[in-house]
């Protein structure tokens, strides 16, 4: 029997995990604490760790892990930008991943972000149940003949830009890795510059790492075309939120919608509604009528996360069984 410690447990984690199951011998103990320094001491006993996006995996806790004979890491999420890869291999820790659970369902979250943002519907919706059917200050733009700029053309990107396609967008894109599949359908590889300059909506699909750190910052906002539309469904750290308010107050910023944000760990997943928020950064945004925040909600749907608990199943199952696993990520 293999034992995990899950952090972060949300009651769909635990409703899916338990309406997946494993034939396999596994024991699954929810906590609803996230991992961190305080709370790696939990740990004593186990043999894995069950972590998800804002849980904390740097050396300090890596190493208190490693002491407390932890062997598996089992991110229930594709990215890895808070683990310590080099930690965790320096303590013979596996860090296993979901690398694919919906695509689909972050691709359209995004598109969710962006016609909110774009049609106004949120606003139309408080509007209605006031009694107010004034269209005044509701008018959108047309998608249709309009140029799209996709950052990171993976799994993600590449069904986003697909969906831009299908919305008669020109799409313009931007990857390490070009996609030969997404040139046959038209999509238009290019240079950051020209994205920056060509596209009235801009879309984050690549990873956070050192090359992508505030990718978006206010060099590229100076590029960008006044009043284009900036959606981020990827990791918070892509954008430097401190040069998206100065370029929102300027109007250079048209329309923001984020699904995750930078300083987010003190803040997402959370029922913060009694709580003065601390972060000014964002009470600010959330001042902007131009301005569309969700906490990290592109997962959220029953299909992805039906794949992300039977994925995470099989890899605690496949570490158990010493079964070398394509989910493994090591460092680069
Ligand atoms: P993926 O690995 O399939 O694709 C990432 C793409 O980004 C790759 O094509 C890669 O070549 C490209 N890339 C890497 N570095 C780049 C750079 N410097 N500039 C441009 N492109 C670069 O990943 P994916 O499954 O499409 O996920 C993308 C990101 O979405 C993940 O890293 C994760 O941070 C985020 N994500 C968010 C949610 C959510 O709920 N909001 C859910 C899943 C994933």
């Amino acid at each position: 029997m293999i034992s995990i410690a899950v952090f972060s447990t949300k009651s769909y984690d635990r409703e899916f995990f338990n309406k997946i199951g494993s034939e396999a011998p596994v024991r699954l103990k929810f906590f609803d604490v996230p991992l961190n320094e305080d709370t790696a001491g939990l740990t004593q006993g186990f043999d894995g760790v069950c972590v998800f996006v804002n849980d904390n995996l740097s050396e300090p806790v890596i190493k208190t892990l490693a002491a407390n004979g932890i062997g598996l890491i089992a991110l229930r999420c594709a990215g890895f930008n808070n683990v310590d890869l080099e930690a965790a291999q320096r303590a013979n820790i596996k860090v296993m991943r979901v690398p694919a659970y919906s695509p689909e369902a972050v691709a359209e979250h995004a598109l969710a972000l962006a016609l909110t943002l774009n049609r106004k519907t949120h606003k139309a919706f408080n509007r209605i149940r006031e009694g107010n059917f004034s269209l005044e200050r509701l008018i959108g733009f047309d998608l249709h003949n309009k140029t799209v700029g996709v950052i990171g053309t993976g799994k993600i990107g590449a069904h986003f830009a697909r969906i831009m396609k299908c919305m008669g967008c020109e799409v313009l894109a931007y990857d390490l890795y070009p996609s030969e599949t997404l040139k046959d359908i038209g999509v238009q590889y290019t240079d950051l510059d020209t994205l920056f300059k060509s596209a009235r909506l801009i879309s984050l699909h690549c990873p956070l790492n050192e090359s992508t750190h505030h990718l978006i910052n206010r060099e590229s906002f100076s590029k960008m075309q006044d009043g284009v539309m900036l959606i981020n469904t990827s990791r918070g750290a892509l954008i430097d939120t401190a040069d998206a308010l100065e370029a929102l107050k300027s109007g250079r910023l048209g329309y923001l919608g984020i699904d995750v944000y930078e300083q987010e760990e003190q803040l997402f997943f959370q029922d913060l509604s009694e709580h003065i928020i601390q972060d000014d950064l964002i009470t600010r945004l959330i001042s902007f009528p131009n301005v569309l925040i969700t906490a990290h909600q592109g997962f959220l749907t029953s299909e992805a996360l039906t794949e992300i608990a039977s994925t995470t199943l099989k890899n605690i199952t496949d570490y158990a069984e010493g079964i070398v696993s394509a989910n493994q990520v090591l460092p680069s």
